[in-house]
């Protein structure tokens, strides 16, 4: 990238980083390279080491966090490349409300006898730091999903290092542009590439990001011999996606403290959950039913799974068998999309009549 100055503002880092150099003919955008064999002797070899395509988003998401980023092929092969870390037997100090999936896979490791799980409430920093003795990994999730609970994550660095265990922090609902965790100094950043980042609804990716040299080596390795690839076309439309994060981001954001305060006030809910910043609302109705009627009967939100994406969509999240059964049946996890408030709070409140 020309100029590259470290002082830019993530605005225009989102924009201009990942791009070819500004030489005649070069195209403005990297290029989707389809190849799974390049002519021997130079950095990439074979397709399943390197692709451009990929290194233009890893470059660009690399500059967003203040590290260098490896893309998989998704959040959850992001997720298994950092536990496959964690040696035989080795404790890993996780959120009980992380993200179903990450819990699964530590769930099944556990099961097989791989390594041992300790599942706490994140926001409660102290009783994290009371189960980190023995701890190999930390695994920060904040906001957690889907329960949106926010972590101390600059002290729980802090004390994880001091336990002597490794930190990673999953940032898919902060973004880099509401909280960097190298900056607080964990080891490893992962993103389901898929939420935000992407942010069209239309590609699964994933991605590590650290800023160790040796542990970006170790992963870089794992992925190699692993295979858990992006593809080239899901990381050109990522990084296209990614161009645009900080407006997006922006009015998803106004959007969701908007309709998060009007929920607030609204007579229909046992709770509203917003941690006051983000786009995703988690809104507790007092029973399932009551949560699928409001699911259904909406024409602009859509009642799909997954979040961080340009249009609204809404799911109750206990309707999946792997949901943590601490997440009440009636909770309706929210993803404010960026469209008109007034359209998406007038589509809600109909809805909400019929509840
Ligand atoms: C979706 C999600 C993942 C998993 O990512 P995939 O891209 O779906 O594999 C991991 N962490 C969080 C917080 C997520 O929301």
């Amino acid at each position: 990238m020309p100029g590259d100055t470290p002082a830019l503002s993530p605005a225009t880092v989102v924009v201009h980083a990942g791009r070819p150099p500004h030489e005649a003919d070069q195209p403005l955008n990297a290029p989707i390279q389809m190849a799974s064999t390049y002519v021997a002797g130079g950095a990439l070899e074979y397709g399943r080491y390197a692709n451009p395509t990929w290194s233009a988003f890893e470059e660009a998401l690399g500059a967003l966090e203040g590290g260098r980023a490896l893309a998989f092929s998704s959040g959850l092969a992001a997720v298994s490349t950092v536990l496959d870390l964690v040696g035989q037997d080795g404790v890993v100090v996780a959120p009980r409300h992380a993200y179903l999936g990450s819990i699964g896979q530590l769930g099944e490791l556990e099961a097989r006898g791989r390594l041992k799980a300790v599942l706490v409430d994140i926001a409660d920093t102290d009783a994290v730091i009371a189960e980190l003795d023995d701890a190999a990994l930390l695994w920060i999730e904040s906001p957690t999903n889907p329960a949106l609970e926010v972590a101390d994550v600059q002290r729980l660095v802090e004390a994880g290092h001091e336990a002597g265990a490794s930190v990673v922090v999953d940032n898919t609902f902060a973004t880099p542009l509401m909280q960097k965790p190298l900056e607080l100094g964990a080891d490893i950043v992962l993103h389901s590439v898929t939420k935000f980042l992407a942010g069209h609804s239309d590609v699964v990716m994933g991605a590590l990001v650290v800023q160790d040299q040796q542990l970006y080596d170790v992963l870089k390795g794992r992925r190699d011999l692993v295979g858990a690839i992006p593809g080239t076309l899901e990381s050109w439309l990522a990084l296209r996606g990614l161009r645009t994060l900080h407006l997006r981001v922006e009015r998803s954001q106004a959007n969701a403290a908007e309709l998060a305060r009007r929920l607030s006030e609204h007579g229909a809910f046992a709770e509203v959950r917003y941690p006051g910043f983000g786009a995703v609302i988690a809104v507790v109705l007092p029973t399932a039913e009551a949560a699928d009627v409001l699911t259904h009967s909406t024409s602009l939100w859509v009642h799909a799974t997954s979040l961080g994406s340009v249009e609204s969509t809404f799911e109750r999240r206990r309707r999946w068998k792997g949901e943590a059964t601490t997440i009440p049946e009636g909770l309706v996890r929210m993803s404010v999309g960026i469209e008109d408030v007034e359209d998406l709070w007038a589509d809600l409140e109909q809805a909400l009549e019929r509840t």
